[in-house]
């Protein structure tokens, strides 16, 4: 490789949740010199659980972090279908939904953070607000922060990139909604549960809780089916109001956990979507994650994706001593079958999310033949350590 060349390529990587601080630690490791710039004023902590699959792992191992990732598993066991009356009717094995391993993604998020921290230039609360290529770079002004100039942009700015928009068009272009909005907050584990969780469904609309942090914590989710609904992402309390309304009159535990949402802490909505693109990259900018092709939440494979994605960008590069060019269009030919097998698989999960209260027949038969059993698309991972500049 041209070591001269790709060490003095600057990088500049928008969002600092998965993707973006996964790419920063390889494309540090094969010596370029990352920036990352992350809209929220500070690392968030706790959120949802995410779970890893397959290569992911790997990925993970070589980072170094695969043990201490596995220090912080949920350890889901099966959860509980139940009624309104609280009475469980089925068990819904874990194999459905908690993956290889599965950690909070604030944890992630921080753990990705504290292995980059000391060797990449980290921007909080600020913003990319225009992208202007010519034939050396990437002219970049922001919201807060003084124009710079840097040899590539990586948009790993998750659904709503900025980025994308940017570089691409916008969002309606490219993300497809999957049919369901999913709210997700942070309470107490009132209910006293182990390492498990409780699902109740009907028609068009769930709810769940599970434990987190080794049951000293719990996350509760409303899910309902909607189409294209106009409200502003910004506005908590609006949506919380979205949910109150269609969840008004449910059983089961839906009153208090209604309270619950109210005044938590954490509190997460949006649409479940996917991003569909025909290319990832324009010229000195490429797309990363979620930013270029959400599989949406039903696929389970969301942060899978993003660390693959990221290793395979950072080392594209190395190995091409530099030539984004080149390693674009690489690392694009690589991960494309592995993302429209998990974009199949996040069509197919939201289509069947509210299915009528399943039976332990039906249940069984989904855990048998997870995913994992039947895949056909394992992405390689080729060994990149002899492009290190290191
Ligand atoms: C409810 C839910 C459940 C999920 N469950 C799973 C699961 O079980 N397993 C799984 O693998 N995946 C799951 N996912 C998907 C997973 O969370 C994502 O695929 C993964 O986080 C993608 O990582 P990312 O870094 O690409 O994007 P994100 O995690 O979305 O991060 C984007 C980052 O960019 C920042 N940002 C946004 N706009 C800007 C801007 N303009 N400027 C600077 N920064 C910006 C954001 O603040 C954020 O930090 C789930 C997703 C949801 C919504």
């Amino acid at each position: 490789m041209n070591e001269n060349t790709s060490q003095s390529q600057t990088v500049l990587i928008s969002g600092g949740s998965v993707a973006g601080p996964a790419l920063a630690f390889w494309l540090h490791r094969h010596g370029f010199t990352p920036t990352i710039v992350e809209r929220a004023p500070e690392l968030r902590d706790g959120g949802y659980a995410v779970d890893f699959r397959g290569e992911a792992l790997d990925v993970l191992d070589r980072m170094g972090l695969l043990e201490e990732i596995r220090a912080l598993d949920t350890e889901m066991g099966d959860a509980a279908m139940v009624d309104a009356e609280g009475r469980q009717y089925a068990t819904l094995p874990a194999a459905i939904f908690a993956g290889d391993l599965e950690v909070l993604k604030g944890d992630l998020t921080r753990m990705l953070y504290e292995i980059t921290r000391e060797d990449v230039e980290y921007v909080f609360g600020d913003s990319i607000t225009s992208l202007h290529q010519d034939a050396d770079g990437v002219l970049v002004t922001f919201e807060y922060g003084t124009p710079r100039r840097f040899d590539l942009v990586v948009g790993a700015d998750g659904l709503h990139s900025r980025t994308r928009a940017l570089a691409f068009g916008p969002e309606e272009e490219f993300v497809r909604h999957l049919g369901i909005y999913t709210a997700i907050f942070n309470l107490d584990n009132y209910l006293g549960l182990h390492h498990t969780g409780r699902l109740y469904a009907v028609p068009g609309k769930a709810a769940n809780i599970f434990t987190a942090r080794g049951n000293t914590e719990a996350r509760a989710a409303f899910h309902f089916a909607a189409e294209g609904l106009e409200y502003d992402r910004r506005d908590a309390t609006a949506h919380k109001r979205i949910i109150a309304e269609r969840f008004i009159g449910e059983g089961w535990e839906v009153p208090r956990l209604l309270k619950e949402m109210d005044t938590a802490q954490e509190f997460f909505f949006d649409a479940n979507a996917q991003v569909v693109m025909d290319t990832w990259s324009a010229g000195r900018v490429v797309l990363l994650g979620d930013a270029g092709y959400c599989a949406g939440p039903t696929s389970g494979r969301g942060t899978s994706q993003a660390l693959i994605g990221a290793y395979l960008l950072a080392g594209e590069l190395a190995a091409r001593g530099g030539d984004h060019t080149g390693a674009f269009a690489a690392y694009e030919q690589q991960m494309r079958p592995y993302v429209a097998e998990h974009q199949a698989l996040g069509r197919d999960g939201a289509e069947r999310f509210f299915m009528p209260a399943p039976t332990q027949e039906i249940l069984d038969m989904l855990a048998a033949n997870a995913p994992e059993n039947t895949r056909t698309e394992p992405v390689r991972l080729p060994d990149y350590t002899r492009a290190d500049t290191a």
